[in-house]
């Protein structure tokens, strides 16, 4: 009889422990884990503290005792594992409840430890009301202090105070959920944008999102220091001498491998200290796997190593772990990134590789954007959803798919990432045949249009500049041409642009000069591209403004709107109202989408 030892019993290990018993009826299989729960819902964490989930048992996937019953495993929680003995083959276990330490004999070894929070070696970043987020009793202290806040809701002149510092997937999912329980939210982000899969203009509408909703917003600010603040609450000095007052600090700013049980085991790992494995999880000793957070992976698109610590490739991983156990050879292929996040109404999603990762690599790509509607427009209901495509300019192969919207992002990026995991180009995009009724989609669905513009590009039917370029291009050469409505100018236009609305542009051609180039733009580049095609067969050398004005407005607007603590005084002292007009007023949160 073979003994299997999973070490951590939540996403990776539960799975693992789960598939090992389907393939091996009479295997010993024992799961350690150091907490006191084992298959918990991660991922449903920060909505329990937002009372989204407010049942604290529906977070509890299974039970020790549950996981006994229907798959006969062992599972022994607040057992910590504290080393691996590979000579003999032996794990050294600290039973957490009676303190004693035992030896347990493995014939196959699985690693699921996952990541933990990073808390930087700040002043200030252990004090009372400074929190991370990973397990079950982190929530439960995050939400106690929560729903004491709540509960005296200005008790202290003002509305509780919520600081998360990181805009990753768990701080904006924090940020969102504080807010939802009413505490007013600032959120601090070390780069110049949240959510780094995407790209800038991309986060720019997510930024623009959270300001409407009254989310404080710093970019491009780190955190410094955290003090004692007024009231017994706590202050947090960032990078640029800002202050901020908080009741309570998250600080979500990334997860760093537990790997010090493989690195003592003399396992070999990556520069950021992930295990490395091979295509069945093999770490360095073949009777040892490891999966999940703790392992980088090699990224299909750009082949390069790469740690991506989501839930779906370490329930992938363990499952193809333990098949390789059983003697299934099923090879791993790679982790494409494939993510998806709410950010209040908005939906934010990727797969595949992003222009930053690609110009580090010096992978040549080329992008669009498009703005579709979620469904049909003149159904009820139908609202924008934003794509990105990134391709390779030779056969279009797709490299990578960014999405953000309202409705529907989830079949967006889906198809897209199935796209890129297949190697489809644009071109292949094109004639993807989708599902279609004006309640679900559009008979042009939104990832053929994606197709359509970026394949337009590639035969050279339409020239595409993005936004960051506008403000190189030099007016002696260029023009700039705004085809939209009156309406459309008046409310906002690029400076320096000559404005020709579309339907007039055919009688006043005399009016444009053929010594320049030109790049025309609209609202969403529908009108413009059409603008760009008759302009070419009258001669002109035409550029389109890929995403239009929508998404350069959107890049170009100031990002941050974090308020000093003076500021916000004076704002809680005018009282709810005025909270309520100083955001409506930051700029309308709808695109306004008018091709
Ligand atoms: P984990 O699930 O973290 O499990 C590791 C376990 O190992 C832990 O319980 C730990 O206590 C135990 N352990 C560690 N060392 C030892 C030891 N020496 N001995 C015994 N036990 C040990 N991913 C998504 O794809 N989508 C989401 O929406 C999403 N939301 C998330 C929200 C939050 C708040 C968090 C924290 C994570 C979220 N994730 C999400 C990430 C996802 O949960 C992880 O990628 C996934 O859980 C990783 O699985 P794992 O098995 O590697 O690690």
């Amino acid at each position: 009889m073979s003994a299997y030892v999973i070490v951590g019993g939540v996403a990776g290990g539960a799975t693992a422990a789960a598939r090992l018993r389907r393939l091996d009826e009479r295997a010993q299989i024992i799961v350690l884990e150091r907490g006191q729960y084992v298959s918990f819902a991660n991922c449903g964490l920060p909505y329990h503290i937002g009372e989204v989930i407010p049942n604290r048992e529906s977070l509890l996937v299974s039970t020790p005792e549950k996981l006994k019953g229907e798959f006969n495993l062992d599972v022994r929680t607040e057992h910590e594992v504290v080393a691996i003995d590979r000579a003999a083959k032996e794990v050294i276990v600290r039973d957490l409840k009676e303190g004693r330490c035992y030896r347990l004999a493995y014939d196959k070894l699985i690693l699921s430890p996952g990541a933990k929070p990073i808390r930087p070696k700040l002043p200030g970043a252990d004090l009372p009301g400074v929190y991370t987020l990973r397990d079950i009793p982190d929530t439960e202290a995050i939400k106690a202090v929560v729903d004491e806040l709540v509960k005296h809701n200005g008790s202290r002149g003002r509305p509780p105070l919520a600081l998360v510092v990181g805009g990753g997937f768990i701080g904006l999912e924090m940020a969102e959920n504080l807010a939802t329980r009413g505490l007013k939210v600032a959120l601090v982000e070390m780069m110049e944008q949240v959510l780094l899969p995407l790209d800038f203009e991309m986060a720019a509408i997510l930024h623009h999102h959270l300001r409407a909703k009254g989310v404080r917003l710093s970019l491009g600010d780190g955190l410094k220091a955290i003090e004692p603040g007024a009231g017994g609450g706590l202050r947090a000095i960032l990078s640029s001498g800002k202050s901020v007052e908080a009741d309570l600090i998250l600080l979500a700013i990334g997860v760093r491998p537990e790997s010090e049980l493989a690195r003592a085991a003399g396992l070999e790992l990556g520069p950021q200290g992930h295990v490395i494995v091979n295509e069945f999880m093999q770490t360095s000793d073949p009777d040892i796997y490891a999966v999940g957070d703790v392992i980088q992976v090699v990224h299909p698109v750009t082949g390069a190593p790469v740690a991506i610590p989501l839930a779906g490739p370490a329930n992938r991983q363990a499952r193809i772990a333990a098949d390789h156990i059983a003697g299934r050879k099923t090879p791993y292929r790679g982790t494409l990134g494939t993510s998806i996040v709410k950010v209040f109404e908005l939906t934010a999603a990727c797969a595949g590789a992003n222009s930053r990762t690609l110009k580090q690599l010096g992978i040549p790509f080329l992008s669009s954007i498009t703005h579709s509607p979620d469904h049909a427009g003149y159904y009820p209901g139908a609202t924008t959803q934003t794509v990105k495509l990134l391709y390779a300019p030779g056969d279009g192969r797709l490299l990578g798919a960014q999405v953000v919207g309202q409705k529907a992002v989830d079949r967006t990026i889906d198809v897209l990432a199935v796209a890129i995991q297949t190697r489809l180009s644009v071109y292949d995009l094109e004639h993807l045949e989708l599902a279609y009724a004006p309640q679900y989609g559009s008979a042009k669905d939104a990832v053929n249009v994606a197709g359509y513009v970026a394949a337009n590009r590639l035969r050279g039917d339409s020239v595409l500049v993005e936004w960051s370029d506008i403000a190189h291009l030099d007016p002696q050469r260029y023009g700039i041409l705004d085809v939209r409505t009156q309406a459309e100018w008046e409310a906002g236009h690029i400076p320096g642009a000559v404005h020709i609305p579309n339907t007039e542009l055919r009688r006043r051609l005399s009016e444009l000069s053929k010594d320049k180039e030109w790049v025309v733009y609209c609202a969403v580049g529908r009108r413009a591209y059409v603008m760009e095609r008759m302009l070419r067969q009258h001669g002109y050398r035409v550029a389109n403004l890929t995403g239009g004005w929508t998404t350069y407005k959107l890049a170009t607007e100031p990002q941050s709107n974090l308020m000093d603590v003076e500021r916000c005084k004076t704002e809680v002292s005018m009282g709810p109202h005025a909270l309520v007009s100083l955001t409506a007023g930051d700029s309308q949160d709808k695109m306004d989408l008018k091709d």
